[in-house]
């Protein structure tokens, strides 16, 4: 038996974010707990999409459901994005590492990827919409790139409190960390 996991959600600017996370290389329990213990995270915070480093994990880890229907759930572990197509879409892009923050951020329509899933097996597909954008977005999170690193210097200073907010909530906390210690 796995301990059963439960994970917080990991906010910037957390370093954990900012560190290129490291292929999956046993598909075991423990994965599949992690990976269900990561759905659990996700659906709590009404998200669409959650990477590994996200819950404080170097690991290559994704998963999404673009509609909310658990049938609809993707794992992606040690994920390509062997090629990028289609015309460049602007999308109001949201990350629960940034809790209130939305940024319009440009990307190409469709994403072709190649991954394993949580049992190991290999599977290759196309995506667009709504799909493609989150596998664009979480795979970001994988090479330790944050929707701040999207935004254009206005979004930034539109979003200057929020941002200062959340580092500031991180300085104390790691204070209070150290101070436990
Ligand atoms: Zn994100």
């Amino acid at each position: 038996m796995v301990e059963r996991l439960e994970f917080d959600m990991t906010l910037y600017p957390a370093p954990v974010l900012r560190k290129p996370a490291e292929p999956v290389t046993a598909f075991d329990e423990e994965l599949a707990e992690i990976v269900r213990a990561m759905f659990e995270r996700m659906d709590k915070s009404n998200g669409v999409g959650l990477a590994a480093p996200q819950v404080g994990l170097k690991k290559r880890i994704l998963i999404l459901n673009h509609s909310g229907d658990p049938r609809d759930n993707l794992v992606l572990i040690n994920p390509e994005l062997i090629s990028r197509s289609g015309p460049q879409i602007y999308f109001d892009e949201g990350c629960l590492s940034f809790p209130g923050i939305y940024v319009e951020v440009r990307r190409p329509e469709r994403v072709r990827v190649k991954a394993l899933d949580a049992s190991g097996k290999p599977f290759e597909a196309e995506y667009d919409g709504l799909i493609s954008r989150i596998i664009q977005h979480e795979y970001d999170h994988l090479e330790g790139i944050l929707l701040v690193d999207r935004m254009t210097p206005a979004d930034k200073h539109r979003n200057r409190a929020a941002l200062d907010n959340l580092v500031e909530r991180h300085r104390r906390e790691s204070e209070k960390a150290e101070s436990a210690q």
